[in-house]
């Protein structure tokens, strides 16, 4: 499927590079491209017809390992060696997971510290990252089988609510599997992309993503503005979902049929039985009135009617979950223009009727629900490869971006992994009286020396009226607009006057660099924070030889000689230190210079105040 030419100049032949946009879920998993005939976005099949990879992993006694239908065969026979729902690890520590720990059948290690978790098989130590590699890695062994192509590049879809560490804990997933992962996409604007919808340049849009899987519930709320994907809101449960329905009939049939929780407890087949058979009753009850089945010879029914009133309490949970998305988006309802269907458990008419009537217009559900977020991803993967030019995408920002302050220090505006759009302003003022301009340079990166860091811009907002130091302020601030360029803006708030430059910060920087220059913040973490403790104590010595010297300057009568020689020698001390002592150094000579000045500083304030008071007329 993979699209070859030839290259002219060599006469070799040449694939083009496959993206596929991968799903990693909770319980299933699936790829999907677009299809390089039809255009349309595919999930990609195996010969025997199978999409959904189920997200499990088992692992033999021997050492080998399987992932998928295979291993999901092992989930009742060895759970200790089998592992569902890793994604739910993902970036946690135990401490963030322990209230859940008896949902995890296989071993959850609990080491009392906030670190990431880690689960042991076979006395062997796996981190969620490790884990979800082998998934990902028997992804990219489909898709390369069927595809008959080498695959080394994706796109990956994580849940609107996953923070940093969870999105990065993915990527590195990804990695570890050999996947360059170009992007990492929140599963709601995949599934609005599979939708079309946000794909038009100017096309400004509210969208509720509903999206109600096996086990899990989400909201989100997002606002589309030029190919710009904003999360306003995300709400949900993380453990709500078709289980919950199919347990809701299993107990309606116990009912019925006078079984006992301890029978079921002890008879885990019938309990199996069960389960299985609820579930049944529910797809077929997405599609016809009644149900009649049997379960161990022994006949179950449900009509769609009880159905409905069995698990009408847990969609009022998440219609309360909608209601309070809605107010955290602030926003009203009638504001919302589509309404997105995703997961399994949205094919129920029930779902339906209650989302639509809650949000009060038609939901999109032409997509097939498990498919639509691969679907959205294989859109996103198509864009990254160049081929719809109409479209730019962003999601999050590689590295941090800030502004040189004095001494050389980084001071970040926008950090790393920020989402995008992004916007951030600081005020900063002038360090000179009658400074009359300011230079603003643009860095990119994680170390607190601008000088490690990457220069991306620098510009000077001159023409400042003259005023004295610490008066001006300048607002600087950074926005990341819609078409992923940085653009900054230095203001001088008291007189109004501005300057802006566009900056591109996403380009030109290899995912190498940009590893490279993470790496190096790493390493060069603890040297960073003493060099800024440095750098930080020498412009506080600087800045009091500056308040000083133009102390005594305009107050030389005021003082006796030996206050004037005890100052003099204390500011030499300092400026010596300043330029070779230490931290500690600079800042016992900064001691010594305050000591000396304190008395007559305080004196002078003295006079100055009873000066004032006998010039001002008092009526
Ligand atoms: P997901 O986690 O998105 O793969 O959704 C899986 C859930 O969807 C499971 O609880 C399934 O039982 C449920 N599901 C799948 N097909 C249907 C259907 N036709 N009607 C109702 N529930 C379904």
């Amino acid at each position: 499927m993979a699209k070859i030419g030839i290259n002219l100049t060599t006469g070799s032949l040449q694939q083009e590079e496959i993206i596929v946009g991968i799903d990693l879920g909770t319980t299933n998993s699936l790829i999907a491209i677009i299809h390089p005939d039809s255009k349309q976005p595919t999930i990609l099949k195996e010969f025997d017809n199978t999409t959904l990879v189920p997200s499990v992993i088992h692992f033999g006694k021997g050492g080998q390992v399987s992932v998928g239908n295979e291993a999901k065969q092992s989930l009742i026979t060895e759970p200790q060696n089998t592992i569902f729902s890793v994604k739910r690890l993902m970036g946690k520590s135990y401490k963030d997971v322990v209230e859940r720990s008896s949902f995890f059948t296989y071993k959850v290690l609990d080491d009392g510290t906030d670190n990431l978790v880690k689960i042991e098989v076979n006395g062997t130590f796996y981190t969620p990252v490790e884990l979800s590699s082998f998934i990902l890695k028997a992804l990219k062994q489909r898709a390369e089988h069927i595809l008959k192509t080498p695959v080394n590049k994706a796109v990956i879809t994580v849940p609107a609510y996953f923070n940093d560490a969870q999105r990065q804990a993915t990527r590195d997933a990804g990695r570890l599997a050999g996947l360059d992962v170009l992007r990492i996409v929140n599963e709601p604007t995949a599934a609005s992309l599979a939708y079309g919808i946000g794909m038009t340049k100017d096309e400004e849009k509210i969208v509720a993503v509903y999206d109600l899987g096996g086990g899990t519930f989400d909201i989100s709320i997002l606002r589309i503005t030029n190919g710009i994907f904003e999360v306003l809101s995300t709400n949900g449960d993380t453990y709500l979902g078709g289980d919950d329905f199919d347990n809701s009939i299993v107990q309606w049939w116990m009912e019925e049929l006078s079984i006992s929780a301890e029978e079921l407890q002890i008879n885990k087949s019938l309990a199996q039985a069960l389960r299985l058979k609820a579930e049944e009753a529910k797809i077929h009850l997405s599609r016809n009135d009644n149900f009649i089945g049997t379960v161990n010879e022994k006949p179950v029914r449900l009509t769609k009617e009880k159905f409905d009133t069995l698990i009408e309490p847990f969609v009022d949970r998440t219609i309360n979950s909608c209601s309070n998305a809605v107010t955290d988006a602030d926003i009203t309802i009638s504001e919302i223009d589509e309404v997105v269907m995703v997961g399994g458990s949205t094919r129920v008419p029930f779902v339906k009727e209650r989302v639509s009537r809650f949000f009060g217009k038609g939901v999109h559900d032409r997509v097939n629900p498990d498919e639509v977020v691969a679907l959205g991803a294989a859109v996103q993967a198509d864009i990254l490869a160049g081929n719809n030019k109409d479209v730019l995408l962003l999601d999050i920002t590689p590295l941090s971006l800030g502004i040189e302050t004095m001494g050389g220090l980084m001071d970040v505006l926008i950090p790393r992994n920020s989402k995008i759009p992004s916007k951030a302003a600081r005020q900063y003022t002038t360090q000179k009286d009658a400074q009359t301009g300011i230079v603003v340079s643009v860095y990119q990166g994680e170390r607190d020396l601008v000088q490690h860091n990457r220069k991306l811009a620098r510009f000077t907002l001159s023409g400042i009226p003259a005023m004295p130091a610490g008066l001006p302020k300048v607002e600087i601030s950074f926005l990341i607009n819609a078409d992923g360029i940085l653009v900054v803006s230095a203001k001088e708030l008291r007189s109004g006057l501005q300057q802006t430059i566009e900056v591109k910060p996403q380009y030109g920087l290899t995912d190498d660099e940009v590893e490279r220059l993470l790496m190096d913040s790493l390493h060069h973490a603890k040297d960073d924070i003493q060099q800024r403790a440095l750098v930080e104590a020498q412009m506080e010595g600087k800045l009091l030889i500056n308040t000083t010297k133009n102390f005594l300057e305009k107050n030389k009568s005021y003082l006796s000689g030996e206050e004037m020689a005890a100052t003099n020698t204390a500011l030499q001390n300092l400026e010596e230190k300043i330029s070779k002592g230490t931290k500690d150094e600079v800042q016992g000579a900064i001691e010594k210079l305050n000591e000396i000045s304190k008395p007559y500083a305080e004196r002078m304030m003295d006079i100055k105040v009873k000066d004032a008071l006998v010039n001002k007329n008092i009526n």
